[in-house]
């Protein structure tokens, strides 16, 4: 089973403390949401599964954590500031300002680029998400780079003081290629991965963590040999990222492959596969029911290229004449010099975090009746481990054992400590958090030095002696 709508994970988000609407006491702010205590854990869990399976377990991938804020003309040379937009349409009904592939569209049309999304509104075939109006103006080119300014800037449109919050990592990893392929001595093929803050003046955010203005990205950038089979590198990264995404508890069945048509292609991709989760499974049209949760895309030379001051255009002149380096290899065995062409793979934080809620969540009905959520999170994702629990609050021996196993426990894995409510509602509030593990200490415990380890999804029972219990513990999260 998984969550029937994202409605039902906001509310448990909210209610549990994974996530809260942001700037709430000042009426929130559009599609911003905080990380609480929990959330923030199963963020952490996340990335670092990532970081581990894509850095440490690999032999042929490096680190870097690059600024988020660069030089102007990386956004030049990268083509962002002349290409990175998204077309903004307006309705003339209620003042709405939406993005023109997410309108409503007349049954059976899929347009699917923005000359056919204009003959449609022409046609009066699309309709205002907001309004239902069919008033809408034609579809306008809109920037989604954040602009701030550098510096104690005297006018707020001086362009030598214009800067941008990134809206992908991806840059800060290319103009660092020679830094990181030297001071590594790495040779081609081998990638570079990073974990960051991207930022993107969405036109329509929401859907809760799917779309926001403010998310982070864990991408990786491979460089190959412009003569390397790329199309079909792209397949094996498709591949590996989706049995990554079933070790993490997504459901094969809730993830779809999706080729980009060329048409819709980046500025930079020659090929694009799309990795869809089914965030909206209420959904009646099922190819409604997907969104991306992340992409896999061949970018060619075009970022060494266009980053290096060698490259000349037809004329003979520089295409970059500000850069002050050449990001190509020499390749020694080869005596060749070339730009590595880069296979990308871009995944989402927050999309990754949503799915992995989605599909963990599920309800079973106890004894008497009642309906329990368990969030049955992979034990590596979960973001309490282990919670200690004291039959009887108010016997300070069990207490005091309880607690100190909690601390003995600590260095190893995260425990928590409760004793705010009756067993079973004890019981019931780790199971929604997704805590693999209960362990209660009873009146008997204080004589056997054993407690209880309950299990999550069996709620089966099992004694176990307290210096047995961290190998216990870490023998069953290891799974
Ligand atoms: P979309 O088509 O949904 O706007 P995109 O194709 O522009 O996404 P990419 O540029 O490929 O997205 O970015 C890589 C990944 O970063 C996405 O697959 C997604 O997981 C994440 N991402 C992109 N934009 C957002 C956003 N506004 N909010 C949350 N995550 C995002």
């Amino acid at each position: 089973m998984a969550a029937p709508n994202i409605d039902t994970i906001v509310s448990l988000a909210k209610r549990r403390g994974f996530v809260f609407p942001s700037s709430e006491i000042y009426g929130g702010l559009g599609s911003a949401w905080d990380y609480g205590s929990l959330g923030v854990e199963l963020c952490n869990n996340v990335k670092q599964a990532w970081w581990q399976w894509m850095v440490h377990e690999r032999d042929d991938i490096e680190g870097v954590d690059s600024s988020i804020i660069l030089n102007r003309l990386v956004w030049q040379y990268s083509g962002h500031e002349a290409t990175f937009h998204d077309p903004l349409v307006d309705c003339r009904e209620c003042k709405s300002r939406l993005r023109a592939d997410k309108l409503d569209f007349e049954e059976g049309a899929l347009p699917t680029d923005v000359g056919e999304i204009a003959q449609l509104i022409t046609q009066k075939r699309a309709r205002c998400t907001n309004c239902g109006s069919t008033d809408l103006t034609e579809p306008r080119p809109f920037n989604m780079m954040f602009r701030t300014m550098l510096g104690a800037a005297a006018d707020e449109n001086d362009p030598s003081a214009l800067a941008y919050l990134r809206p992908e990592t991806a840059q800060g990893i290319f103009i660092n290629f020679l830094n990181v392929q030297t001071t590594m001595r790495r040779k081609i093929p081998f990638g570079i991965a990073q974990i960051g803050k991207s930022f993107r003046n969405e036109i329509t955010p929401g859907n809760f963590i799917l779309r926001t203005r403010e998310f982070e990205q864990m991408e990786m950038e491979y460089f190959v040999r412009p003569d390397a089979e790329h199309s079909k590198l792209v397949d094996e990264w498709v591949e590996q990222y989706l049995e990554w995404f079933v070790g993490l508890g997504l459901a094969r069945d809730n993830l779809q492959l999706h080729e980009v048509p060329a048409e819709e292609l980046a500025h930079y991709s020659k090929r694009t596969v799309d990795i869809m989760y089914r965030y909206f499974p209420e959904r009646p049209e099922a190819e409604r029911q997907w969104e991306e949760l992340m992409g896999i895309a061949y970018r060619t030379d075009f970022d060494l290229r266009s980053h290096s001051n060698k490259p000349t255009d037809g004329e003979g002149n520089r295409i970059n004449p500000d850069s002050t380096d050449d990001l190509s290899f020499f390749d020694d065995g080869r005596k060749e010099r070339f730009y590595p062409h880069v296979i990308e793979p871009a995944a989402g934080v927050n999309r990754t975090v949503l799915a992995v809620l989605m599909d963990a969540y599920s309800e079973k009905t106890n004894d008497k009746g009642e309906t329990r959520v368990i969030l049955k999170l992979r034990p590596q994702l979960a973001p309490i481990k282990a919670a200690i629990l004291p039959l009887a609050k108010n016997k300070p021996e069990i207490v005091g054992m309880a607690k100190a196993i909690k601390r003995s426990l600590q260095p190893v894995l995260r425990a928590v400590y409760d004793d705010t409510g009756g067993i079973g509602k004890l019981y019931a509030r780790q199971d929604e958090i997704g805590t693999p593990f209960c362990v209660t200490v009873d009146h008997q415990s204080l004589e056997d030095e054993a407690v209880t380890v309950r299990d999550r999804d069996t709620w089966e029972q099992d004694r176990v002696k307290v210096a047995d219990l961290p190998e216990h513990l870490q023998a069953r999260l290891r799974g």
